[in-house]
């Protein structure tokens, strides 16, 4: 682009005006929907891997394909806000409350028994000056009059660490859609303190719990977003340009989602038109990750155009067809799709990972080999103690590759800082394989009461 004469200075700065006309570019073709949710101070670019070497593109739906609007948030709040009074007697006063976005980040754990809301790090201290009872921070003295100190013991963690011998103790927040969940938590536990009703934590846990799960399980969300698409889902435009440009290369691609079929159908015709199954070669829904990665147990299922599934045994998965369950095993056995030329596209840390659950520990020990490559849009960042007693930040990126290989960047910190609150809205993924970055930043909640 530059002739060999040029000097150095002059590289440097027709460079810089390429970066900067690409930026600019960029940023106007970000609809006015998502404008102000991509902080690009979190993307995080991976020098690992090209893409050209990529023959099979999988992908994941929500918040891969289909990014939503904020507005989802506040949908999902309201439905369950309002089944915990229509259904679970709660009083009609929570009406009251609204979705205050940016209260809470993915990653916070909840005491369940103390119906406290907290950030607490890789080592298992809790982060002072996170910890919230209902919408207000609870004084650091008392926290650590609480729990001893600040340090967590692992059997009280729960999920992501192991099951807790005492019971779920703590839950962390992982999934996309528990930050409404987290924020009415911290509402109902707010109502009840503020009119000194008795009332006890654990019961309301389980009940926000049921309510936000039956938004989904219900349908009610599904509907609701079907109802009022543009309303919900954005960034339409720039997959379907992902999308097309694989499809024009020649790319292999499939799509596996846990949503059902009618809900993934509705969005990718407003994303990518009527012919949106002409671009993938295989359309696994309801795939019931992450035991898809782990259970072959499940064989796959073939339903049809009006959701009826049919008994039939599946020996291949075919162009235009709709294959609902299935098993990461079966998937390799029928397609024949492995090694690194497969590259899967997720925005869930646990879920989209073959390593997933319980199974995905700090270090990650990964005795099972698999075959296919799994990346997800989300950064895992694990802080951990050097042997010189400094702290060093690793910013493990999720590249799995038969070897489970990890690649990471190491920072040297002397200070603890918070790793594992994955913010939640920028996690939009094509492929530029932009990940989610940690920011260091230890502030979790907003007090916007
Ligand atoms: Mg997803």
């Amino acid at each position: 682009m530059y002739a060999s004469s040029s000097s150095s200075e002059d590289i440097t700065k027709g460079l810089w005006t390429v970066y900067n006309e690409t930026k600019k570019k960029t940023e106007d073709s970000i609809p006015a929907i998502c404008k102000n949710s991509v902080n690009p101070d979190t993307i995080f670019a991976n020098n690992e891997m090209s893409l050209g070497d990529i023959e099979i593109y999988g992908f994941d739906y929500d918040y891969t394909l289909a990014f939503y609007s904020n507005q989802l948030h506040t949908l999902i709040f309201n439905i369950a806000r309002d089944l915990l009074i229509a259904e679970h007697n709660y009083p009609e006063g929570l009406r009251d409350y609204e979705y205050v976005p940016d209260f809470a980040v993915r990653g916070l754990h909840y005491d369940v028994q103390k119906a406290l809301l907290m950030k607490i790090d890789a080592f298992h201290y809790i982060q002072l000056g996170t910890v919230y009872r209902g919408l207000h921070p609870v004084p650091d003295e008392e926290v650590i009059a609480m729990y001893d100190g600040i340090h967590v013991p692992l059997e009280n963690m729960s999920d992501f660490y192991g099951k807790s011998s005492h019971g779920h103790t703590l839950k962390q927040f992982m999934d996309i859609f528990s930050l409404p969940e987290m924020t009415l938590l911290s509402c109902v536990n707010d109502f009840f303190m503020r009119h000194n009703i008795d009332y006890e934590p654990v019961h309301l846990y389980k009940d926000v719990k049921a309510a936000i799960r039956d938004v989904h399980v219900k349908g009610i969300m599904y509907r609701a977003v079907e109802a009022d698409i543009d309303r919900y889902i954005c960034y339409g435009e720039q997959s379907h340009a992902v999308l097309k440009k694989l499809k024009e290369d020649g790319k292999k691609m499939f799509l596996i989602t846990n949503s059902p079929l009618d809900f993934v159908d509705r969005g990718m015709n407003f994303i990518v038109g009527k012919a949106w199954r002409d671009l993938f070669d295989v359309v696994i829904v309801q795939a019931d990750k992450p035991g898809f990665f782990n259970d072959r147990r499940k064989p796959f299922r073939r339903v049809t155009e009006t959701g009826v599934l049919l008994w039939d045994r599946i020996h291949k998965l075919e162009k235009g067809q709709i294959y609902k369950q299935g098993n990461l095993y079966e998937f390799l056995r029928l397609t024949g799709w492995r090694g690194s030329k497969v590259l899967y596209f997720g925005d869930h840390i646990y879920s989209d990972l073959a390593v997933s659950g319980n199974k995905h520990t700090a270090t990650h020990n990964n005795t099972e080999s698999h075959t296919t490559t799994i990346i997800t849009t989300q950064q895992h960042t694990i802080t951990h103690n050097s042997s010189d007693n400094k702290t060093t930040v690793q910013q493990y990126t999720t590249t799995h590759n038969n070897t489970h290989t990890t690649t990471h960047t190491k920072k040297q910190n002397n200070t603890q800082q918070h790793t594992t609150t994955h913010n939640n809205r920028d996690n939009k993924t094509t492929t530029h394989i932009t990940r989610q970055q940690h920011t260091t930043n230890t502030k979790t909640h907003d007090n916007t009461n």
